[in-house]
């Protein structure tokens, strides 16, 4: 297993009048090759509880193991995990700060003592992955487009080469080009990189065509875990914390009652329309 965590427990501001349980006992296990959401709303734990994952935080209690090795033994490398597991944050275009796009990218390759050469050729690897081309490279930073600025903020973070990305709400603040933009570059990575991968974000909606696994967190619990289906066939849950399977799903189940023989567990709206158009097709062969 990739990542193992068992029972982390987090307390900000530990013995103050401010103390906040941010994470309360959650396991959590990854295998390579994953592509998994972490959805929740504001304040739920997410950002605590990817913080855990490379080892930016550290539990109060519970275990974590990254590739078998117990992070919190004596004698870990942290600085192996903070590689091999690359964090993408929340806004990251505010970390932006080299005079051009090229360096920017350039600059974590470059803390690995790499040669120049190999830094070179994986920042532009990187930013070809993200979709910026020859083009940008000489650019300021600031000049670019918020979608484009993020993206350039991804790459600096594929060039290290991690083996597990993981992205904090990578679309927040977009509008819906720029989203779309983010999440198929996102899908193409793990086509192309075969890199694990744990997307966060608020928005169901956003997320449910492109992930396998969703995780929800609720006031520091994890709620559910599972397939895409599993999690929204218990939408009664969803929506007992104020969240909701996506729209598709919903007239999915509407359909069903109005008597349209398609399955229940539709969650994108390519499976909706291959579904009726095969119902339509299987009526017509019956009639003709
Ligand atoms: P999410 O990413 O789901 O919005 P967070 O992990 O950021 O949730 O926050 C979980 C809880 O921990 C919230 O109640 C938040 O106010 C609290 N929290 C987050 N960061 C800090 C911090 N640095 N100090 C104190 N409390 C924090
Ligand atoms: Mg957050």
């Amino acid at each position: 297993m990739l990542i193992e965590a068992r029972d982390l427990v987090h307390i900000y501001a530990k013995g103050t009048a401010f103390s906040q349980r941010a994470l309360d006992e959650v396991s959590l296990q990854v295998a390579k090759g994953e592509f998994i959401g972490i959805i929740g709303h504001t304040g739920s734990g997410k950002s605590t509880l990817i913080q855990h994952l490379n080892g930016l935080l550290r539990a109060d209690s519970g275990s974590y193991c990254f590739r078998g090795d117990s992070v919190y033994e004596k004698g870990f490398d942290m600085k192996v995990l903070r590689q091999k597991v690359g964090l993408v944050f929340q806004y990251p275009e505010h970390q932006l700060f080299e005079v051009d796009v090229l360096s920017d990218v350039s600059f974590g390759p470059k803390n690995q003592g790499l040669s120049e050469e190999e830094v070179l050729s994986r920042a532009k690897e990187a930013l070809s992955l993200v979709g910026l081309g020859e083009e940008f490279y000489k650019k300021s930073p600031f000049e670019l487009s918020g979608g484009q600025k993020r993206r350039v903020a991804i790459a600096g973070v594929i060039a290290m080469h991690p083996e597990v990305l993981i992205l904090d709400e990578p679309t927040a603040g977009l509008d819906p080009k720029g989203r779309d933009e983010i999440l198929s570059r996102i899908r193409l990575l793990r086509e192309e990189m075969g890199v694990t991968i744990l997307l966060v974000s608020h928005s169901m909606e956003d997320i449910a065509d492109y992930v396998d696994r969703i995780i929800v967190m609720h006031e520091g619990k994890k709620l559910l875990d599972g397939s895409v289906k599993e999690v929204f066939m218990e939408y009664k849950r969803l929506e007992a914390i104020g969240l909701k399977a996506p729209q598709i799903f919903y007239l999915v189940q509407r359909l069903r009652k109005e008597g349209l023989a398609i399955p229940e567990d539709i969650t994108t709206v390519r499976e909706a329309r291959e579904a009726i158009i095969k119902l339509f097709a299987a009526k017509k062969g019956r009639r003709g």
